[in-house]
């Protein structure tokens, strides 16, 4: 910290954040960046946290593991599939798209599938949807 961290940060934040000595062994963050630190911790080591993570999985070599975050953050962001349903009957003359069997329409007798898995293209565009049965 001392070596390669005060003074950056120092500089990179124009001073406003801390003040600190090395020789007198002082560090003293500005009030106002003390509570606002105070205020939005979770925020703070969330954000810290997540671009560590990032940080980590680019360093990576492994191409497995790769863009997983990306992957997480999309899947947080899955909505309901139901607002496709009215279309995707009509279009798929209400039957099943891998057996052909006739939907009612029903819930929890239809379901809304992404053809290409979820896992590979996280895409809810209705060229990926289609009806199944259960
Ligand atoms: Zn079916």
């Amino acid at each position: 910290m001392k070596a390669n961290v005060f003074g950056a940060l120092y500089g990179d934040t124009k001073g406003k954040f801390y003040a600190f000595n090395h020789k007198r062994e002082y560090f003293k963050l500005n009030p106002a960046v003390h509570t606002f630190m105070l205020n939005y911790q979770g925020l703070l080591v969330n954000l810290t946290n997540y671009h560590m993570a990032a940080m980590i999985e680019e360093l990576n070599e492994v191409p497995s593991i790769n863009y997983l975050l990306g992957k997480v953050e999309s899947i947080a962001r899955r909505t309901s599939l139901r607002p496709f349903e009215k279309v995707l009957l009509y279009y798929f003359e209400a039957n099943c798209f891998y057996c052909g069997k006739t939907l009612s329409g029903m819930k929890r007798e239809t379901h809304i599938d992404h053809f290409i898995p979820w896992s590979f293209v996280q895409s809810d565009n209705i060229w990926n949807l289609v009806l199944a049965c259960n």
